[in-house]
């Protein structure tokens, strides 16, 4: 690599150890606990788009390695009340998504949950760690910042909403990348359809096929930054879920017979790092994001 492209890819890599730093700092300053990442586990999250799967078996039992860690985050909240792990996700998605320019088959999530949480809740929780993360990398990082040509614009809280249905109507198919374009702050897109989402996404009872979810996506044309909402615990509503989408509990059985014993009432989000860093940074590609990127379809280290 040239000097150049070494100093811009050392800044990226600053940037982004800073990023994991100040997200864990304030999350632990509001009494979050950090767990260690699950890798392997007969039951993962199924997804709402298709990924090739992979699986490995282990003592003659099926596992999966880790799409996302929603399951284990309802689990652990048994347990504890406010949590987060910084979450490697293996995802093997189709190798024409390597052309987005957002889309990497390993990266890691922030995920974050909480107990009794509403969707508002976890909504404001994010404004602010997006604000207080902004400020620190313009006051820490300056000298990268100006590496990697980038200025940074710390966003006034409340964002903006859209309901997914209005952003619809109004931008058609490609809303969420028009949405991204034409704004330069982050906005909220609400009231995402049931068929859009995975079982496990609470329907609001007051609109039935609406969700309580959202998603956050980035300004200047960087697209989605997160999803999260609140969650289906009740055993007979998760059930109904599965069938809805056409699935069967034989296919999370493992799941079914937790799910049975009592899950609990809760709200949170993911966030993709490598897409946090890439919008923060101003980076053309996700790849530019990561040191050993893992680009669909091809062959990585
Ligand atoms: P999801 O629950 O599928 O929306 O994933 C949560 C977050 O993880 C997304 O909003 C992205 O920030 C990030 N993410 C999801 N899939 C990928 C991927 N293939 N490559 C990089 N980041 C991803
Ligand atoms: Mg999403």
């Amino acid at each position: 690599m040239k000097t150049k492209q070494i100093e811009k890819k050392k800044s990226v890599l600053r940037i982004q150890s800073e990023i994991r730093k100040v997200l864990g700092e304030e999350l632990r300053k509001k009494d979050f606990i950090e767990i260690s990442p699950v890798i392997l586990s007969p039951i993962t999250d199924p997804l709402n788009h298709p990924t090739a799967p992979a699986r490995i078996d282990c003592y003659g039992n099926e596992y999966s390695v880790t799409q996302s860690m929603i399951f284990h985050k309802q689990l652990a909240l048994r347990t504890l009340d406010k949590i987060f792990v910084f979450s490697p996700n293996v995802r093997l998605e189709p190798s024409g998504r390597k052309e987005t320019g957002r889309h990497l088959f390993e990266f890691t999530q922030l995920d974050l949950e909480v107990k009794d949480a509403t969707r508002e809740q976890v909504m404001e929780l994010c404004e602010d760690i997006f604000i207080e993360l902004i400020k620190s990398i313009k006051k820490e990082c300056d000298k990268e910042l100006k590496v990697l040509d980038r200025k940074l614009k710390v966003p006034k809280k409340p964002f903006k909403k859209i309901k997914y249905e209005e952003a619809y109507q109004k931008y058609g198919e490609r809303f969420e990348d028009i949405i991204s374009k034409i704004h330069d702050e982050p906005i909220w897109l609400i009231d995402i359809p049931l068929k859009s989402r995975e079982f496990y996404d609470k329907e609001d009872p007051e609109h039935p096929g609406i969700l309580r979810d959202m998603d956050l996506i980035y300004p200047e044309g960087y697209g989605e930054a997160l999803s999260g909402g609140e969650r289906e615990y009740e055993f007979e509503r998760i059930k109904t879920r599965i069938h809805k989408k056409g699935q069967t509990l034989e296919q999370f059985k493992d799941y079914i017979k937790l799910a049975k014993n009592g899950l609990l009432p809760s709200a949170g989000f993911g966030i993709g790092i490598e897409r946090l860093t890439r919008y923060i940074c101003g980076l053309k590609t996700i790849d530019e994001a990561s040191l050993f990127p893992k680009i669909p379809g091809k062959k990585c280290i």
